[in-house]
């Protein structure tokens, strides 16, 4: 029997990790596919899932039905429904939590009410002779095919209450169905016309759809639809028309580029050209490899993926390019849309709902080829893929804070090779990790050690602020060596960037007489001061309160700011520099979607000389004017309780130096610092990511830290104190002992012991295989949800970040 199946298996968005069976009826079994979204009854609530697998078996228990099939094509291909669960199994996250990050917005879900006779109707209007009033006019209407109501109403007038009356009366069913944007109606689609089925032509054809119909049966095959209308006008009409009864077919067709773009690829120089003969070599062989290309800053990596990309378009691939949250701005955008014109589709989380829709539309349907997308859009549902990339790799915006806790490079990685396709790591700091499996020929390592037109790495001079204080006797913000230094920049019409990662005006409020400091209600650390909006600040919650006249805990009016961000940066530089014109880049500034291009594209444009910020200016700009970078306190990250301190703290401080002198004048950084022999510190001063990468490995190694073991974190969470502490000991109980082979620390309070007025209490787990991380973690959440915690008590981070 070739009947459809009557079942499916959907993912819901509750943190139960299992999927639940529904069964379809008749006409929504003809429809409920993999990867399409379906409504369906939970409780007493209706949610939005994703089929996963459709069965025609019953099953053994009693199954409620799928109220709705939302979609009309599946909205995520296998291969996306096969990462999804990658992530599940990976990240230990319910299936359901992963499948609605993967899905879109749901803008594009509308609905239309069908009318069609019943049979009783049928016979009813049969026997009509002549219509008289709406009820009998609809009826008659109706005879032929269904009618939306939205048609209906439009044709009768009082047509709506007709279709009540007539429901009423049984002769008429309201059916609702979902109506989706045809994706050949979006502008500027160039559509393919070819012949139909015979049987499904219309009883009487009009003389432009005779036309089509002919000229079709004279020539078979495909046709551009753009070219017909040189023969007739209205022929994209009647072609969609004809369309609708399958009298014919259209597809859209993949564009081919436009031939007036502005930008020619370069010539590449000799360690570009390595590069881009291994990547390219397996675009062609359709070869999963991974590359890490590490080039230092201002080595050229973007014209590689350029040209990369290129060869995958040639053979009629797509490409996808994920780049960190801040990096996309307008700028880098501009050189993809440059050369690739409108292939190129951007997805990000700054775009409104509809917009990203739209952008995933035009994906789906091919008319987008080149994805270029923070970490979301490596689901970008992308038609044969041919080559991905990840560009600035080690970057940490690519892990999602929340669940589903995943890493986009990671994942990335995994769709590039069960697509079997080459994917490309770009990094001037890869991140241990990649650098590590590159050593052990888990990935290819491409290298490209020098800046374009041999232009020199910037000279770096640390300045010892210990010293500084003794010599001058003060505790300032600035050296005399960083106001040398721009005093000499400004002098000759150059930019400065200067970066202090920290922002906020003052990082602390003490009271003088009590000795206690402001803290935030709802986590353990003290609020920040903000100066232009006149508050504290938590920069974890972003709780904010009034700066008080006194002292709480004493009363007392000594209450004195402490710590420097950058805001105060900013206006301490403008008291030194009354000439310069100043702009400042961090979240504060950066509020709206198009803050951070216009204090960027000033910059650019020379209307700032100087641009203050926090580790924001360090990702990817290319600005030739500038010739001097300046770091307040080089030291910042090294503070973090984190066994990615240092790295992070050499990665920032590379990044920051790799803005200055990228022009045709050499650049120049001045690095402030109480730790100028910190090897992070040091070998970032000298650029020796080589030697960085040793002596960091030595210290991983010896730890037994990630590159070295799996690691992940669990963390237990509760509005109260005593019940985090319990919950983690209950769950301590239960897990540990541990096998061999792993390590379980914990419980402990966390760093952050509270935070967003939750207390936590933390495990990290090491090991030295991945499968006894996930083993180990199910059993965690099954712990969870048999002793009936609540759904937000437990985290899972595999591969975490930071262990705040
Ligand atoms: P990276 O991302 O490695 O820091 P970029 O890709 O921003 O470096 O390149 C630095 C600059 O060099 C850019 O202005 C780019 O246009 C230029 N460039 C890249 N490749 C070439 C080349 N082959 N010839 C000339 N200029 C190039
Ligand atoms: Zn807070």
């Amino acid at each position: 029997m070739d009947e459809a199946p009557r079942y499916c298996e959907v993912a819901l968005p509750v943190p139960l990790d299992r999927l639940f069976w529904y069964s379809l009826s008749a006409p929504s079994a003809k429809r409920a596919h993999p990867g399409c979204r379906v409504q369906v009854p939970f409780g007493p609530r209706k949610l939005v899932g994703v089929v996963m697998a459709v069965g025609r078996k019953e099953p053994d228990f009693r199954v409620r039905r799928v109220q709705m099939v939302l979609d009309q094509e599946p909205t995520l291909g296998p291969d996306l429904l096969k990462l999804g669960r990658w992530i599940a199994r990976y990240y230990c996250t319910p299936i359901g939590e992963v499948m609605r990050s993967m899905l879109p917005p749901p803008v594009d879900i509308r609905f239309k009410r069908v009318v069609a006779l019943t049979a009783e109707g049928e016979a009813k209007a049969r026997a009509i002779v002549v219509a008289t009033g709406t009820d009998t006019e609809v009826l008659v209407s109706l005879m032929k095919k269904p009618l939306t109501l939205a048609y209906l109403a439009n044709r009768h007038h009082g047509a709506r209450q007709a279709v009540h009356r007539l429901e009423e009366r049984g002769l008429v069913s309201v059916q609702v169905e979902v109506q989706q944007r045809d994706p050949t109606r979006e502008r500027g689609v160039r559509l393919r016309v070819s012949p139909g089925d015979e049987g499904d032509a219309p009883d009487k054809p009009d003389a432009a759809e005779r036309w089509l119909l002919d000229f079709l049966r004279r020539n078979p095959g495909r046709h551009d639809l753009r070219a017909l209308t040189v023969e007739r006008r209205d022929v994209v009409a009647t072609a969609r028309r004809l369309a609708k009864c399958g009298a014919v077919a259209l597809e859209v067709t993949r564009p081919r580029r436009e031939s007036s773009l502005t930008s020619e690829p370069l010539v590449p120089n000799p360690s570009q050209e390595k590069a881009l003969e291994a990547i390219t070599a397996a675009v062609r062989d359709r070869r999963f490899e991974t590359f890490l290309l590490h080039g230092v800053t201002g080595s050229g990596k973007t014209e590689v993926y350029l040209q990369a990309i290129e060869v995958a378009l040639d053979l009629g691939r797509g490409a996808l390019l994920l780049v960190p949250e801040i990096a996309l701005t307008p700028s880098l955008a501009s050189q993809f849309f440059d050369r690739f014109g409108d292939l190129v589709a951007v997805l990000h989380s700054g775009l409104t709902d509809k917009h990203r829709h739209d952008q995933r539309q035009r994906v789906l349907a091919g008319l987008a080829r080149v994805v270029l997308g923070t970490r979301s859009a490596v689901f970008a549902p992308i038609r044969d893929l041919g080559i991905a990339i990840v560009d600035e790799e080690h970057d940490w915006s690519y892990k999602q804070s929340e669940s589903p806790r995943y890493n986009g490079r990671d994942v990335l990685i995994v769709r590039a090779q069960s697509a079997g396709i080459p994917v490309v790591l770009g990094s001037a700091t890869p991140g241990l990790e990649s650098r590590y499996n590159a050593e052990r020929g888990k990935y290819t390592l491409l290298q490209m050690p020098t800046r374009i037109m041999e232009r020199p790495l910037p000279e770096v001079q640390r300045v010892d602020m210990r010293r500084e204080f003794t010599e001058t006797g003060h505790n300032l913000l600035f050296s005399r060596a960083l106001i040398q230094a721009v005093r000499e920049c400004l002098a000759r019409g150059e930019q400065a960037m200067i970066l202090l990662n920290r922002r906020g005006f003052s990082t602390y409020v003490l009271c003088r007489s009590c000795g206690s400091r402001i803290e935030c209600p709802n986590c353990s650390v003290t609020l920040t001061y903000h100066r232009r909006d006149r508050n504290l600040l938590c920069h974890y919650c972003d709780h904010s309160s009034t700066v008080p006249d006194r002292c709480e805990s004493c009363g007392r009016q000594y209450l004195h700011f402490h710590g420097s961000g950058s805001e105060k940066v900013e206006d301490e530089l403008g008291r030194h520099f009354p000439e310069a014109s100043i702009a400042r880049l961090d979240r504060d500034t950066v509020r709206g979607r198009d803050a951070l291009e216009r204090i960027l594209g000033g910059f650019r444009s020379g209307d700032s000389n100087l641009l203050v910020g926090t580790q924001m200016i360090a990702k990817g700009h290319d600005i030739p004017n500038v010739t001097l970078v300046c770091v307040v306190d080089a030291d910042v990250g090294l503070a973090w309780p984190d066994f990615r301190a240092a790295e992070r703290t050499f990665q920032l401080l590379t990044q920051v130096s790799g803005r200055a002198g990228r022009g045709n004048k050499p650049g120049r950084v001045v690095m402030q610092t109480m730790n100028p022999d910190h090897y992070a510190v040091d070998l970032a001063a000298s650029q020796d990511y080589e030697a960085f990468y040793r002596r960091e490995c030595g210290f991983r190694r010896a730890f037994w830290y990630p590159p070295f073991s799996a690691m992940a974190v669990i963390v237990v969470r509760s509005r109260r104190l005593s019940d985090a502490a319990r919950m983690s000991a209950d769950l301590a109980d239960h897990l540990l002992p541990v096998r061999s082979g792993m390590r379980l620390l914990g419980p402990a309070s966390a760093p952050m012991v509270k935070l967003k007025a939750d207390y936590r209490f933390q495990f990290v787990l090491k090991s030295a295989g991945r499968n006894a991380v996930a083993e180990l973690l199910g059993r965690a959440r099954r712990f969870a949800v048999q002793n009936r915690w609540p759904a937000t008590a437990l985290v899972l981070d595999v591969d975490p970040l930071d262990l705040m």
